[in-house]
């Protein structure tokens, strides 16, 4: 056989060669992001559902006593009303706040939505919407009035 064409088939062969390597390849990371997007898939819902839990415990954390005067005694009606107003009457803006923090109340101040004392032994958020220091108002809030504020913020 002419030397030449040895050469050349031996090239087609060698790149044959490489083109089933590269298939391979390409399946089994192809198999691999399947995996890999099954696995994230399942973090998203596992994590979703801890948030879930997580606001389900807040919420029921948040309503506290049973006294009748705290905001867990608000009609859902009532705590959308009282949260329009507030930011009607720009007490509360309707954009995202500077900074909040969701924590023990220590201050036991009126919450600036449904202005029912916060309980020392709830959990409330604190926000503020400015960076200027003294001047910025921290606000407390309920849990629940929050909540309730973030969602009606976002249709104004
Ligand atoms: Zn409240």
């Amino acid at each position: 056989m002419d030397t030449r064409l040895e050469v050349f088939l031996a090239e087609v062969k060698g790149t044959l060669m490489e083109n089933r390597l590269i298939r391979e390849r390409s399946t089994a990371l192809r198999e691999e992001s399947k995996r890999a997007r099954w696995k994230a898939l399942a973090m998203h819902e596992a994590s979703v559902r801890t948030c879930r839990q997580g606001w389900a415990g807040l919420s029921w954390l948040a309503s506290g006593g049973s006294d009748g005067d705290d905001a867990a005694a608000l009609s859902a009606e009532s705590l959308l009303e009282h949260t329009r107003d507030a930011i009607i009457s720009g007490k509360l803006p309707p954009r995202a706040s500077y900074r909040s923090w969701g924590g023990p109340s220590t201050r036991g101040e009126d919450c600036a939505i449904c202005q029912r004392s916060i309980k020392r032994t709830e959990l409330a958020y604190e926000v503020e919407f400015a960076n200027d220091g003294a001047s910025a108002p921290i606000l407390q809030l309920h849990v629940r009035c929050f909540l309730t504020w973030q969602r009606e913020r976002r249709k104004w």
